[in-house]
């Protein structure tokens, strides 16, 4: 992620130039000083800055060593980085907690765990992709537990976790830790978020807004036959990847971070298409450690997302 983004630059500095334009046009027949509309120019042109400014500072700051524990033993491609990257990883995950606005139902405590658990999900996301952001506009929102389709904590309920394209994106906090704590392709930060990427462009069409232009008919006819091969039960992908283009997506986005060589040795040519997508390629070195196998787990997940890992 960058400090300074052209596109918030290009915009505070064309919004300036034509307030301080017209302001200076309505001045100047009043009598008064033009200097006036350059001072107010000025000041878009520094209320546009506000959000580099904010990563600006983030940054400056010192990555807090518990922060540093936490990814090295939750994500396993950092621990692979070299120092510069490692760096650019914490800056990212800097970047994150500075944009991005947390809030939670009465009675949970927004601890650092919780929100370096966002945090560091999208920082994994966008570290092939420099130039790319976190879709704006979506508040976190931690839930007590699972929810259904009204919001409505309930016990039996189905969702855990849920974002709308205006509207915030809702975790269930058990499914956040459980998503963290092993390698086994389910985690519900990574599924929402790979969602919001989908919604930026086109709406929830399974199509990754920042996907290159040329590739997305392939990647249509390649998203068509990976939930064909889903329904038929020969996907490592689970069931509910066969719910539609979006949560193929989704899934698919899950499996690729968290069983790289699972996904690539049964999926190749997915595999090869969220490389090209995220620009990296998350499997540890030939002859290394593979992440563990799936086993059964008594997750929240497992009651929304009947599991087909095994398959
Ligand atoms: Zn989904």
């Amino acid at each position: 992620m960058r400090l300074l983004r052209p596109s918030d630059l290009t915009f505070s500095f064309v919004l300036a130039g034509l307030v301080g334009l017209v302001a200076a046009v309505l001045l100047g027949r009043f009598g008064l000083s033009p200097w006036w509309a350059f001072v107010g120019g000025l000041f878009l042109v520094g209320l546009g800055a506000r959000r580099s400014l904010r990563r600006w500072r983030a940054v400056r700051r010192t990555f807090p060593e518990p922060w540093r524990d936490w990814v090295r033993v939750h994500v396993p491609l950092y621990r692979r980085l070299d120092a510069s990257a490692r760096r650019r990883f914490e800056r990212d995950t800097q970047i994150v907690l500075a944009d991005q606005r947390f809030e939670a139902l009465e009675g949970i405590e927004i601890t650092d765990e919780l929100r370096l658990s966002v945090a560091a999900g999208a920082a994994l996301m966008l570290h092939g992709r420099p130039d790319w952001d976190l879709p704006r506009g979506h508040t976190i929102l931690f839930y007590p537990g699972t929810f259904d389709d009204d919001y409505d904590l309930d016990e039996v309920a189905t969702y855990d976790g849920m974002v709308h394209p205006q509207g915030p994106v809702v975790l269930s906090v058990p499914a956040v830790k459980a998503g963290w704590a092993r390698a086994d392709g389910y985690n519900v930060v990574l599924h929402e978020l790979a969602h919001l990427f989908d919604f930026e462009a086109t709406g929830a069409d399974g199509i990754p807004s920042l996907m290159d232009s040329s590739s997305i008919k392939a990647w249509q006819t390649l998203v068509r036959e990976e939930m064909r091969k889903v329904k038929l039960g020969r996907s490592v992908l689970r069931r509910y990847a066969s719910t539609n283009p979006a949560e193929l997506f989704a899934v698919s986005v899950e499996q690729f971070f968290e069983r790289p060589v699972r996904l690539q040795r049964h999926h190749p040519d997915l595999f090869d298409a969220l490389v090209a997508l995220f620009n990296l390629d998350p499997r540890p070195p030939e002859g290394e450690e593979d992440e563990p196998m799936a086993e059964d787990r008594p997750s929240l997940m497992a009651r929304r997302w009947s599991a087909s890992d095994d398959a």
